[in-house]
């Protein structure tokens, strides 16, 4: 098939496997140039593994450590005359390379939040590696079935208690204009807490411990985001807020959990980023344009993976995580560096559609969205046929 990008709205329904097997590449590459971590984990289960933050702490942890990885995500194969999704691309990518660089790999494609995938992982966990010493939770999904009561909870994104008015950019004709998010209603914020909070990051901690498949010492993390005032009322403080709130709660009822094998639950508060999920959150495109230039001029731009190479070598496996007041991990400090955030939020009240161009890097943001879904790399013939039928080869 000749795979061509088509965006509808905040998303792109197809994905090129060629250009998705580069992206991995170059991330590989990324981490390769740090050499080897002698003190990184080496068994390490990331679940969300297939795009964004968890594919990079994949990345992260084969590449910088040599660990063996098992990854879980929800994606889509491809067919012979149909595209497979992107994280199944770079899921196929990755276990490839994994391989040729003799590292164990092996995925699981399923519902995260069900209890069958979570005993299918745990099996598979047990029988090949007994333990692991890290586990990596980076699932963003719109909704979740609740496992016990089969309740459907969706995840909203909301103001909470007024109407939100705030510039917003069209990601595809580059047009800044005014948007109103009306508040949340009835329980949207329980419903976002239900998908997006951490009780599913607790039942996996559960039976994991239930089956002794963490091992002494072991670290767990989750991701959140914070970022400047301006997105406050959308994200901080609206339904999304809520549920990174109550991610804290779980992070510091697991650390009590896993205190017994010395180990440790962190929440990590990463840069805002070009990903699948972020790109759905009205407003923040517009920061993250912004934010793009004024970190690339300053000479501290990060992608995924830098964030994530930081992140397992110099923060939880380099001895000094650094956590703010309230025990978080914060490698969002380039992005929050006073100086970088006086210059954005000068730019946003000057924004607008005409001087969008010099003010912010349009060109990047859509430049980044398009390789999420492996368009735009370099050394990638669009015009060829490609064969979309890829496999992802420890899933049958
Ligand atoms: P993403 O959309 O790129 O990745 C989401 C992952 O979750 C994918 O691997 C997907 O397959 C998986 N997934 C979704 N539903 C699933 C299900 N039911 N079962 C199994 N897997 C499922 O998102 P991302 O931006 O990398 O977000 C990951 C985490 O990082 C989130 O907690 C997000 O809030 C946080 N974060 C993101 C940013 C940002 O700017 N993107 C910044 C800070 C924190």
């Amino acid at each position: 098939m000749i795979v061509a990008p088509k965006i509808r709205g905040f998303i792109c329904t197809t994905a090129h496997p060629d250009g998705c097997a580069q992206h991995v590449a170059e991330q590989i590459a990324v981490v390769k140039r740090g050499g080897i971590n002698p003190a990184g984990p080496k068994r390490v289960l990331v679940i969300g593994s297939s795009t964004g933050y968890g594919l990079s702490s994949r990345i992260a942890a084969a590449f910088g450590s040599e660990a063996a990885t098992i990854g879980v995500f929800f994606e889509k194969p491809g067919e012979p005359d149909r595209c497979g999704t992107a994280g199944w691309y770079n899921s196929a990518a990755f276990e490839k390379q994994a391989h040729a660089a003799g590292l164990y790999a092996k995925s699981f494609n399923g519902d995260a939040y069900s209890d069958a995938i979570k005993q299918q992982v745990i099996a598979t966990l047990k029988a090949d590696l007994g333990q692991v010493d890290c586990v990596i939770y980076s699932l963003a999904s719109p909704r979740r079935t609740h496992p016990t009561t089969g309740e459907v909870y969706k995840s909203v994104l909301k103001p909470i208690g007024q109407t939100y008015t705030a510039k917003n950019l069209n990601t595809t004709t580059g047009e800044v204009s005014d948007i109103s998010i009306e508040p949340a209603q009835g329980d949207d914020v329980e419903q976002t807490i239900a998908v997006m909070g951490g009780e599913d990051w607790e039942m996996w901690i559960d039976a994991l411990i239930a089956a002794d498949a963490l091992a002494p010492g072991v670290q767990t993390v989750s991701y959140s985001y914070i970022g400047p005032e301006v997105t406050w009322p959308i994200y901080k403080n609206g339904t999304i807020g809520r549920a990174k709130e109550d991610l804290e709660r779980t992070q510091a009822a697991l650390d009590k959990k896993l205190a017994a094998l010395s180990g440790k639950a962190w929440v990590s508060v990463n840069k805002a980023l070009v990903t699948q999920a972020s790109s759905a959150i009205p407003v923040v495109p517009l920061y993250i344009s912004l934010l793009y230039k004024v970190m690339k001029d300053d000479g501290t731009h990060e992608d995924t993976i830098e964030q994530m190479d930081r992140l397992f070598r110099d923060r939880l496996f380099g001895g000094d995580p650094q956590p703010d007041e309230a025990g978080r991990i914060r490698v969002d400090d380039w992005e929050m560096a006073p100086a970088i955030q006086k210059l954005v939020g000068e730019r946003w009240q000057e924004v607008n559609t005409e001087n969008l161009k010099d003010l912010a890097d349009f060109k990047g943001y859509q430049t980044s969205f398009l390789r999420l879904f492996g368009f735009g790399l370099e050394d990638i013939d669009y015009s060829e046929e490609t064969d979309t039928a890829v496999s992802v080869p420890s899933i049958q």
